[in-house]
């Protein structure tokens, strides 16, 4: 491993001649630029341990798949070898909040403190880019209807200052304003090398700033659409790196479901029939092409909503023909031709999926979506991703199930030859937390349970005045207790799918400090309020996934064809990871204090119980509520 050439002067010469390892020990004592120039900078040993695994994986080229629990301090335990490295490292998270984080806060902090110039760039997903040749095919289309030129012409004027193309410093959200489609591109749209905006493409522009970087931070997404993609100019956007550090990484196993399989929508055939209108437009002299292209689509369309994939299949199979008799025309020409095979290959595929993967259909008449999914992502991403010739640094706050990687290993893909290692959280949660656990709530499927429910979450909010998460398992019983909720507390509820956005939802929840959350599964994750704001975190049940899942269905069948039991090894696991994901919103820092309330008394009649609660967080279980209201006394006065 080669240090960085813009180590900090203030080293000492011992400490630069010593090993990688070594050397980021040293950054991390007392007394050093780090501790001194970085703001609110605590030692702690945890944090040093893992920095100096994941400095030994950059340079012995390993595998380490490390669970650091909340308040370890991986970002920084990571940042530091990523910094100090003279090889090309990707940083790639899940969330846009920690992309944005490390990005403007965490990297500059650390570069200053140290005296380090590493070069980094931003790589967000294609969606993010203004395509301006797009943008220039829909503000010339005639076909363009007038609210959306208006929109079109404020984002072309915007383009001329704003070089760098990035939609999000945009004042309004293209997506939002439904002309999203026309001013971006996805991979099979995009003409690549041979696009004649190809030199001030922003994509393209990213792209080469990436190239150039030292570390690139990007995102899941977009390293398994790149990854998925087969080579081709038009489709690969990252280049190739030294060492991977993927932080939140149990995210990746769902992710790599939706990557490296098929999403076919009835929007992605009206798509293709209005970038084939557009072009046929611009050919000028194929109008009776087009009608024939028109006529054709209105029957694939129609045949969507009530048939059989096979059905749809063969009203698509003109267009295709009819897109191939003249893709020597233009290169969009060509590239239409080649995406409509492209969306009969995925409807064969629907109709008979490859080897090792399910499909299935969600949603219904115009909004139906078929779906192929790998059954096992092990596979997939070891093909993909771990292959390749780079360390790899996995990291997240839950990795583990019941003190074992095992799970997340074969969801994951790895064998034993990786090193794994586990981080404990610094907080002490005997002191400032306590799980409420009740025995006494009835099955919640009842009219009369639903009733208990909302009761107790009453109760539970008003001991902690407002100042709660209430996660729920399911849409359906958000609806159905929300609003209810909403009726009997004094306090502001914000309410998923009602009160905004998530982001949104978030911003007013953090700024209203007794205010109460109600949402769904993308709450449970990747959400940080530390503070009193946050004080109560309430789960209505345990979250295992619906079991009419047909992907579920279909790994357990495997997993039990190969001896296994589909609840011990796939369905309890993902439940247990899903929960201490939810539970480990309360406490974020050391001065936080709180309640985690599950409202799921099967965890004292089930077998499986006495497993889940050895996941949870160590702190005192009762099952009275009025220890829940004394807890809030003595720790609020
Ligand atoms: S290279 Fe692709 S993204 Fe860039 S302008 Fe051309 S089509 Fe759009």
């Amino acid at each position: 491993m080669r240090l960085s050439a813009s180590a900090g002067q203030k080293l000492t010469a011992a400490e630069v001649s010593s090993t990688f390892s070594q050397q980021i020990v040293a950054d991390f004592q007392p007394n050093t630029p780090l501790a001194e120039g970085m703001p609110g900078y605590i030692y702690r040993e945890e944090q040093v341990r893992l920095a100096e695994e994941i400095a030994d994986a950059f340079d012995g080229g390993q595998v380490l798949l490390a669970e650091a629990e909340t308040g370890t301090g991986k970002t920084l335990a990571y940042l530091i070898p990523a910094l100090r490295s003279a090889e090309k490292v990707l940083i790639s998270t899940h969330t846009k909040a920690l992309q944005d984080q490390l990005m403007h806060r965490d990297i500059p902090a650390v570069q200053k403190a140290m005296g380090l110039k590493r070069r980094i760039a931003l790589l967000k997903g294609r969606s993010n880019y203004l395509c301006p040749h797009r943008l220039k095919s829909a503000v010339t289309n005639h076909q363009v209807e007038m609210w959306a030129k208006k929109s079109l012409l404020k984002v072309q004027q915007w383009a001329n200052d704003n070089s760098e193309g990035d939609l999000s410093a945009l004042p309004f959200d293209v997506f939002e304003k439904g002309i999203g489609p026309m001013v971006t591109a996805t991979a099979d749209q995009c003409g690549g090398s041979k696009c004649d905006e190809w030199n001030r493409c922003p994509l393209m522009n990213a792209r080469q700033r990436a190239q150039d970087a030292d570390i690139v931070i990007s995102n899941h997404a977009l390293l398994l659409a790149d990854a998925a993609l087969k080579s081709g100019d038009f489709g690969e956007i990252l280049p190739a790196f030294d060492s991977y550090v993927l932080d939140e990484a149990h995210s990746l196993p769902d992710l790599a479901c939706q990557h490296f399989g098929i999403q076919l929508s009835r929007l992605k055939l009206i798509q293709w029939l209005n970038d084939m209108q557009a072009a046929l437009d611009g050919l000028r002299d194929e109008s009776a092409l087009k009608k024939e292209i028109i006529e054709a689509g209105r029957i694939a369309l129609d045949a969507w909503p009530n048939s059989d994939i096979k059905v749809v299949e063969a009203a698509w199979q003109p267009l295709v023909e009819l897109s191939a008799s003249r893709s020597g025309r233009s290169e969009d020409m060509a590239k239409l031709a080649e995406r409509a095979d492209m969306i009969r290959q995925d409807m064969a595929a629907v109709e008979k999926p490859y080897d090792g993967f399910v499909a299935w259909s969600e949603g219904d008449g115009e909004h139906k979506r078929h779906i192929v999914a790998p059954v096992e992502t092990g596979p997939v991403l070891n093909e993909h991703l771990w292959e390749r010739p780079a360390s790899f640094v996995l990291l997240s706050a839950t990795l583990r199930s019941s003190g074992s990687f095992e799970y997340a290993k074969s969801r994951l893909g790895f064998s034993d030859d990786i090193v794994e290692s586990f981080h404990p959280s610094p907080f002490n949660y005997k002191q400032q937390a306590l799980t409420y656990l009740p025995r006494h709530l009835i099955d919640t499927r009842s009219e009369r349970g639903q009733e208990a429910l909302l009761d107790e979450i009453e109760t539970l909010v008003r001991a902690s005045r407002g100042r709660a998460f209430v996660l729920f398992t399911s849409y359906s019983m958000l609806n159905r207790i929300a609003p209810e909720l909403e009726e009997r507390v004094p306090w502001n509820v914000l309410i998923q799918g009602k009160s905004g956005n998530r982001d949104a939802i978030l911003a007013q929840f953090r700024e209203d400090t007794s205010s109460i959350l109600c949402g769904t599964r993308s709450f449970w994750e990747g959400v940080d309020v530390p503070g009193e704001s946050l004080s109560l975190v309430i789960i209505d049940k345990m979250p295992f996934a619906p079991p009419n899942d047909p992907l579920l269905q279909a790994r357990i069948k495997v997993c039990e064809e190969k001896g296994g039991n589909g609840f011990r090894d796939i369905q309890l696991p993902e439940a247990i990871a899903v929960l201490r994901q939810g539970v480990g919103r309360l406490i974020r820092n050391n001065e936080d204090r709180g309640v985690m309330a599950i409202l799921d008394s099967r965890l004292y009649q089930k077998f499986y119980g006495r497993e889940v609660v050895k996941n949870l967080p160590p702190a005192p279980i009762r099952d009275d509520l009025a220890e829940v209201r004394w807890f809030f006394e003595e720790h609020e006065g």
